[in-house]
């Protein structure tokens, strides 16, 4: 179950995935597998594409930042929550016809009561409003009458003059990150550069002075998020010669389930290079068979690269999430 899953979607807001849970944190991790298994191999009416989702290592990385211990005890347990998903699946007998996705939404990096801007400090706050948070303010003037131009270049001095560790841009400077349409996007934009935060972060650090944020500019490595696949859709042991853009993911999924995409900014033509191409041939496996006698096992393409392990590289990822598509 995915957090918002309960919510209705569609241009009538009148659609709701034909099984869900309203998301609550509190629930066992062991319950929402349990939950998510039964609906897939429900024997009347079982779900071909599951959601789940979990909060870590996302919330403790932000607490104590990425290098901090209590962080490091949570990616492992982030990394035993795979596995129990997977052994779960294992011992259902369906691990083999399903296809799984372990993604994150991000990165996080660390700053610290040293790598703060205090941009109070470069303009005259009584003209402008701020919408964003660290690592991204939004300045909105404050009304008709403030010069967007001054106060551009009162920023631009900031970042040149005192330090030059964020950038301002304007709104339809921001191409690089698609965050130029929406009109909920402020005319200004004050971006830090990774490893640094602006003055709205100094309550949140920890009794070390560390705090984990996200949201730089996607393009830095500490911002790329996690992405691991295996099941008889995809090829074994393959790696991606380049990162993988989570947009590509809804052309993807719905590659594997086969349907239509919906209106997407992703494309196919980016990811189809992780895709097994020989799935066509094989007759998916019976969603109660025994992995044995599974014929996506027998194809010679080498060892499997899916073991648990790489999850732990999850140490800079968060919003952990689980995509599981069933080919029963
Ligand atoms: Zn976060």
């Amino acid at each position: 179950m995915w957090a918002g899953s309960s919510t209705p979607y569609g241009v009538d807001y009148d659609i709701l995935p034909s099984r869900y849970m309203a998301y609550n944190s509190s629930i066992p991790w062991s319950q929402r597998v349990n939950e998510v298994i039964s609906w897939m191999t429900d024997e009347e009416k079982p779900i071909n594409l599951a959601f789940l989702y979990f909060n870590e290592p996302d919330s403790q990385g932000h607490r104590d930042g990425t290098d901090d211990e209590n962080t490091l005890q949570v990616i492992r347990e982030s990394d035993a929550r795979a596995g129990e998903l997977m052994t779960k699946l294992k011992e259902t007998g369906i691990y083999d016809s399903v296809n799984l996705l372990i993604v994150s939404d991000h990165g996080m990096q660390t700053v610290s009561n040293e790598t703060i801007i205090d941009t109070t400090l470069m303009a005259d706050t009584s003209q402008y409003n701020n919408s964003g948070g660290s690592p991204v303010y939004q300045i909105w003037p404050q009304d008709e009458s403030v010069n967007v131009e001054e106060l551009l270049a009162a920023f631009r001095k900031g970042s040149t003059d005192e330090n030059r560790n964020f950038r301002v841009y304007k709104k339809e400077e921001m191409g690089f990150v698609n965050f130029t349409s929406n009109r909920r996007i402020a005319p200004l934009i004050l971006l830090a550069q990774p490893g640094y935060a602006f003055e709205d972060v100094e309550d949140n650090l920890n009794a070390f002075g560390q705090y984990g944020v996200h949201g730089y500019d996607s393009r830095f490595p500490s911002m790329h998020a996690f992405f691991v696949a295996r099941g008889p859709n995809f090829k074994k042991g393959y790696v991606s010669p380049s990162p993988i853009s989570n947009l590509d993911l809804v052309p993807l999924i719905s590659e594997i389930i086969g349907i239509p995409p919906p209106p997407n900014n992703g494309s196919l033509e980016n990811i189809s290079h992780l895709l097994n191409t020989d799935i066509e041939t094989s007759e998916p496996t019976s969603g109660t068979s025994d992995s044995t006698e599974d014929p996506n096992l027998t194809t010679p393409t080498g060892s499997s690269a899916y073991s648990v392990a790489p999850v732990v590289s999850l140490i800079l990822c968060s919003l952990v999430a689980y995509c599981l598509n069933f080919n029963g």
